[in-house]
């Protein structure tokens, strides 16, 4: 019978035989599957931890001459470690943003929205925004009372909220509902003109009832976010990571104010996970000094710019070299000059950074990799610049080998190829979509290094349903069979690696994590199951029940046993 991990009896301290003279452990697990990603030792059943770093990496008995009178040992009963996960290119305020708003989809009815606004409302500070989205008035089981033209009225919001303004955007975006104190901090009144493309919905006295349509949407823009909300987002979002066993996080666009944040929040450790930071655009590199490493006791990094080359694939943004299959004349918009990606590359070698460019499409990746190609050629001196493509989705074949050869990382997301691919065809065609879309095993193959990443908040934070779409390529209900475009899917173990050590060498810092080996820092995942070696149907049950960073375990499981069946 499985024993939970929290259970007592496993906390006892083993009593071990402690050599004289060497150090004891603080920490000990043992009766493990580890996963260490480690070529020298792949598998290994405990691990020894002192202060922040691993010490010993081995069998049960190893460990026994580490353990001292004050050193805990926990009996993990089988579950597996696997290296902390590292997600390399998601937004840490806005996974945390994401959570202080307030999520209406499937709302029933008007009181139910009412209520979870009033909810919000009790935790905020007098004057702050609500925002929220995701109510659709034709979803819920009774019309809101008072409703003007089947639209509710910002009266019950404003009873619940009478000092905080709220802005409601419908679930399509076309419609925003607010409450009296949003139209008065915006100054809308009875005599506010109607924008043009617009509609201001006023009920039988002639006032605005707090409902607005599209262009009229505009006149009630919520402020930017306040330091206290900005502080919230970031404390959730690093307790959302904790949760799903990601240890280390690439924020993939920091503007100045962020960054500041980070090195405050550093600088007190408060930094609950380690961040690698991008910062956001050429500006926001021009406003820095020399790279920023390891702040914080090693849980800040500074020394990457971001930027964009061209939009996204859904939207039609995405630059093509060819039209897109389904809008004939289209190929897509370049976002960013290729002659200013070449400056802010340039300024990048100049200076120690590393650069990371959004490429979705193969024209804006074809320019990337020749903007780099050209910055690097002129920069001989900085011989280890670990340039980057974030996304790298559509590539010519042509371009496939580039990766490797100029040493170009590809920062992909596993799990954006199987939200996106159902449609991905449609704009692209067979033919495309066959010869370099989410080319994961081709890029492999020619030599590239292949970063694993979520774009949190654009899909979950998740490590492990990023993992399992990367090695299955089917969506959670196992869609399509056999996977999309199978002949892509990684092994369990190259998955991994993209999600542990590759991540680590995204950021330089291959030798201090990534890989569960004696030297390196103690960042761990205690999983419920061996994902490795469960069939694919398995491995979303896969449940985190702990989470290491630094050495200290700073997440478990309220329900360790549910992971357990
Ligand atoms: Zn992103």
């Amino acid at each position: 019978m499985l024993r939970t991990l929290l259970s007592a009896a496993l906390l006892a301290s083993v009593p071990g035989t402690h050599a004289p003279g060497a150090e004891p452990a603080d920490l000990v697990l043992r009766n493990a599957v580890v996963h260490t990603m480690d070529a020298a030792r792949p598998r290994a059943e405990a691990i020894a931890i002192r202060g922040s770093h691993i010490l010993a990496v081995g069998s049960d008995e190893d460990m026994e001459s580490l353990v001292g009178p004050e050193t805990r040992v926990r009996d993990l009963a089988g579950h597996s470690v696997v290296p902390g996960f590292d997600d390399s290119h998601a937004h840490l305020l806005g996974i945390g943003f994401a959570r202080l708003d307030v999520d209406l989809v499937g709302t029933v009815d008007y009181a139910e929205v009412v209520e979870r606004v009033a909810a919000a409302a009790r935790q905020r500070e007098p004057g702050e925004w609500i925002r929220g989205r995701g109510w659709h008035e034709e979803k819920w089981t009774r019309s809101a009372p008072g409703a003007v033209r089947g639209f509710p009225t910002h009266v019950a919001l404003s009873r619940v909220s009478p000092d905080n303004p709220v802005v409601l955007t419908r679930a399509d975006g076309h419609a925003v509902l607010v409450n009296a104190k949003a139209m008065e901090v915006m100054g809308i009144t009875r005599q506010t003109p109607t924008p043009e493309g617009g509609e201001i919905i006023h009920d039988a006295e002639g006032n605005p009832t707090g409902l607005f349509v599209d262009n009229a949407t505009g006149l009630v823009r919520p402020g930017p976010r306040t330091d206290t909300e900005t502080r919230r987002a970031l404390r959730l979002a690093m307790e959302e990571c904790l949760e799903k066993g990601v240890t280390s996080l690439t924020d993939a666009g920091a503007t100045v104010k962020i960054l500041d944040l980070y090195r405050a929040l550093a600088s007190r450790g408060e930094l609950r996970i380690r961040v690698y930071a991008m910062a956001a655009g050429l500006e926001t590199l021009q406003a820095l000094g020399a790279p920023e490493v390891g702040l914080g006791g090693g849980f800040l990094t500074i020394r990457s710019v971001k930027a964009f080359a061209d939009g996204a694939l859904g939207s039609r943004g995405a630059a093509l070299l060819e039209p897109y299959a389904d809008d004939p004349g289209n190929r897509g918009l370049l976002v960013t000059p290729a002659e200013r990606l070449l400056e802010t590359a340039r300024e990048a070698l100049r200076r120690g950074f590393q650069m990371g460019t959004h490429a979705i499409g193969d024209r804006a990746n074809r320019i990337v990799l020749d903007v780099y190609e050209q910055a690097m050629a002129e920069h001989p001196g900085a011989t280890d610049p670990r340039f980057r493509i974030e996304h790298a989705q559509i590539l010519d074949e042509k371009d496939i080998p580039r990766f490797g050869r100029l040493g170009v990382l590809a920062a992909m997301q596993g799990i954006h190829c199987t939200s996106d691919r159902p449609w991905a065809s449609q704009r692209l065609g067979p033919a495309r979509v066959a010869e370099g879309a989410y080319a994961w095993r081709k890029l492999l193959e020619t030599g590239a290094r292949v970063l694993n990443g979520t774009d949190a908040p654009v899909e979950d934070l998740s490590p492990l349903e990023n993992f399992y779409a990367t090695v299955t390529r089917q969506d959670p209900s196992g869609q399509p069979p056999g996977g999309f475009d199978p002949d892509q899917r990684l092994t369990r173990e190259e998955a991994l690696r993209t999600m542990t050590l590759e991540p680590a060498y995204g950021g330089f810092e291959e030798n201090e994590k990534g890989s569960i080996e004696p030297g390196k820092v103690a960042d761990l995942v205690v999983l419920s199951q061996d994902i490795l070696s469960v069939p694919d149907d398995a491995l979303l049950k896969t449940r985190v029940l702990a989470t290491i960073v630094d050495g200290r375990i700073r997440y478990e499981s309220p329900h360790p046993a549910a992971g357990l069946r």
